[in-house]
């Protein structure tokens, strides 16, 4: 018992010096019966576990701090990270990630902000690249037409051949999912509708996560009523994200999983900083909330639904 204490003490003490948590704050959750967690860091009991099925461990923000990074997850209860690729080199060091970290896996594929490097034709890189075990999906793939070429000073017509390009590597990654019997994460952004009717010919043979959801609860049911899932980040948390809320809200608890989009989207009280998949703790504890439904039921959903959706998660 008196290790015990001293054990707690000293976490106490690191976690001071870590955050700006006051002796009050601390001493206010050490009295609290529910297991008090602290900026990424979880002290006494387990708590329930969950998946970060959506971050990118490989942009430069984590670089150097892989281990710090994932450590701190494992510390916060989150079991398993999915590193999301964005384009070749990004999908190796996704790869590359899964290989050096037992809980980390990878997704691979072409961002579609990031068509225009693609190859001609990525099917044949793409049937490379999940051939590793540790490579549990295609992703993030998808349309976005919230940022065009002339935002940036481009053309119109530049814009058009943008827009056709993500649609050619988009349904080209499609194929490859189809064919190998892949789900895959799909990006949109101001793009619902074409983003959807692209998906919808794959869709007896694919599934999707239709990640970092922000569209209406009808835009969600339409993704669940073709078999797919949606997916929630720290947005979930912003006072102002009170529609995004009431999506949540409307999707039955096996259709959904959680995810941080780090180094992205901080969720309370991090808003504006970096995130990391730690935070997957704040958002859990957000959607338990407007679910109403307790931390345990919402673990056990959702690790649940990610291990049936990802290939060989567990
Ligand atoms: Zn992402």
């Amino acid at each position: 018992m008196g290790l015990l204490i001293v054990l707690f003490f000293g976490v106490e003490l690191k976690l001071l010096k870590e955050t700006s948590t006051s002796w009050a704050e601390l001493k206010e959750n050490d009295k609290r019966e529910e297991t008090p967690y602290i900026g990424g860091q979880v002290i006494g009991q387990a708590m329930p576990e969950f998946y970060d099925t959506h971050a990118h461990l490989d942009f430069p923000s984590f670089r150097e701090e892989e281990e710090i990074v994932v450590g701190r997850a494992a510390d916060a209860g989150i079991s398993r990270i999915v590193t999301i690729g964005t384009e070749l080199e990004s999908s190796l060091r996704a790869i590359d990630l899964a290989k050096r970290f037992e809980g980390v896996f990878a997704a691979v594929g072409w961002h579609p902000s990031d068509c225009l490097g693609a190859p001609e034709d990525v099917r044949a890189d793409l049937e490379r690249l999940v051939k590793h075990p540790k490579v549990v999906a295609i992703g993030e793939i998808g349309i976005d037409h919230y940022r065009l070429p002339s935002m940036s000073g481009g053309s119109v017509s530049e814009d058009e051949a943008f827009k056709a390009r993500q649609i050619t590597v988009f349904r080209q990654q499609l194929e490859v999912a189809a064919t190998l019997g892949l789900n895959v994460v799909v990006h949109q952004r101001a793009a619902f509708d074409t983003c959807l009717a692209i998906f919808e010919p794959f869709a007896d043979r694919v599934r999707g996560v239709f990640h970092c959801f922000v569209n209406e609860p009808l835009a969600a049911q339409r993704v669940i009523e073709l078999g797919s899932l949606v997916s929630f980040t720290g947005i979930c948390t912003y006072k102002n994200a009170g529609e995004v809320r009431e999506t949540l809200a409307s999707v039955p608890l096996d259709k959904l999983m959680l995810e941080t989009d780090a180094p992205f989207l901080a969720p309370v009280p991090f808003r504006g900083k970096r995130c990391e998949p730690a935070h997957v703790r704040e958002i859990s504890q957000m959607v338990a909330e407007t679910l109403g439904v307790d931390l345990e039921v919402l673990s056990k959903a959702t690790c649940a639904t990610a291990r049936a959706f990802f290939r060989g998660l567990d």
